[in-house]
């Protein structure tokens, strides 16, 4: 769900940026802010991510994913360059505190989530978990910018995590009506996400993965046929 979800939204986030660089004119300065922060917490959340699914895809394929005659362990050798370059993590939460402090990112942020948020008709529980996670950020992170200038950088990081987290979320929620294993897909991912006195004996993960799985075969086999 995560590694589905967070594709979907960098490339969102991608096609934003094209319409900013394409046509600046056209795009407000508090709305080029947005795409820098965007910028900043996608590079920072998908270059640790991506370690985390190349280590998942090595342990799902057990011994033959360790091998070195796999291509697994090269995905994990790869992707650890990614939270180097271009920016490591600690330097891009820096650039997060510095658009927060300076620029009031997170306000245009927030108006554009909520905005997103109200046009969205599916999943009423799962949107109002969101507009409670946003309230609570937003309050989170106006004490966090009374704090010193040593503490902001110290929680820079997770500023940019929570930030990333509301934004896929976000995108989770606005992308569920395309088809009910979407719906699917954004009830998961925003539960865990954000639920967190959701109940042990009954994960949603489990519950809905049959719908989700089942579906992501019959995708397999249509991209197969082309
Ligand atoms: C394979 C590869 C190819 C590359 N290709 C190019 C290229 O084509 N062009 C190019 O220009 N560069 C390239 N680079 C360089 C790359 O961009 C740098 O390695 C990267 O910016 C990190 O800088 P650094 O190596 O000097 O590490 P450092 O800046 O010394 O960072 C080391 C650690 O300290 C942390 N750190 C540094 N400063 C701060 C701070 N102020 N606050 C908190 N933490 C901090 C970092 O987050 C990091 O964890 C490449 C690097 C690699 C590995």
């Amino acid at each position: 769900m995560k590694h589905e979800v967070e594709t979907s939204a960098l490339f969102k986030m991608i096609q934003r940026f094209d319409q900013t660089a394409r046509f600046p004119a056209q795009v407000s300065a508090k709305e080029q802010t947005v795409t820098r922060l965007l910028i900043a917490i996608l590079k920072k959340e998908t270059a640790e991510q991506s370690i985390h699914f190349s280590h998942e895809a090595i342990e799902m394929h057990g011994g033959n994913g360790y091998i070195e005659d796999f291509v697994t362990p090269r995905l994990l050798r790869d992707a650890q360059v990614l939270t180097v370059w271009e920016g490591t993590a600690n330097i891009l939460g820096l650039e997060v505190v510095r658009l927060l402090t300076k620029h009031k990112a997170h306000e245009q942020l927030f108006t554009e989530m909520k905005f997103t948020l109200e046009n969205v008709t599916v999943l009423s529980k799962e949107k109002a978990l969101l507009q409670k996670e946003i309230a609570d950020q937003e309050n989170w992170i106006h004490e966090g910018l009374q704090l010193s200038q040593d503490l902001q950088t110290f929680h820079s990081k997770e500023i940019a995590k929570r930030l990333v987290d509301i934004y896929e979320g976000v995108h989770a929620i606005e992308r569920a009506a395309e088809s009910e294993r979407k719906l699917s897909v954004a009830k998961v991912f925003i539960h865990q996400t954000f639920n967190h006195a959701i109940k042990k004996a009954n994960p949603l993960t489990l519950k809905f993965a049959e719908d989700i799985l089942q579906l992501s075969e019959e995708t397999a086999a249509k991209t197969d046929e082309n």
